[in-house]
């Protein structure tokens, strides 16, 4: 899939969810929740609606990165990137980026397998982070 890296067709809301995203850098994963906070901060008014159609059009575009973890409560975004895993802790729900991909030949033996072309892979950890871990070890 290639980006659509035209930017300037986006409409000023649009824009202005694009910007902070992209202001997340990569590696911060936002639920649509603080996305909509963030971008009332910069233009009250803003609807809650018209940020969520924003993220569904940048997803769309290859902009933005939606990703639905499992035991997450909502979708959280990020800024499109390189290819990586996810890990997230089911105690505080941080998510952390993991540098993995599935190997192409993994890929290419499941497409084998199922007779399909596989476009993609979502690869997800989940357990407890550094913080969560060392704090029940103490207490
Ligand atoms: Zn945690
Ligand atoms: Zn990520």
């Amino acid at each position: 899939m290639t980006a659509v890296l035209d930017e300037t067709r986006l409409s000023k809301n649009h824009r202005l969810v694009y910007e902070i995203v992209q202001e997340q850098g990569l590696g911060r994963h936002l639920p649509m929740s603080e996305l909509y906070e963030l971008a009332r901060t910069r233009r009250p008014g803003i609807g809650f609606t018209t940020v969520y159609r924003a993220l569904t059009r940048l997803r769309d575009l290859g902009l933005v990165s939606e990703l639905a973890l499992p035991g997450a409560d909502s979708a959280y975004y990020e800024i499109a990137g390189p290819e990586h895993a996810h890990f997230r802790c089911t105690e505080c729900g941080h998510v952390d980026n993991v540098k993995f991909t599935l190997p192409h030949e993994v890929c290419a033996r499941i497409a084998g397998e199922l007779g399909a072309q596989v476009t993609g892979a979502d690869v997800s950890l989940h357990g407890r982070c550094h913080a969560c871990a060392t704090a029940s070890i103490a207490s």
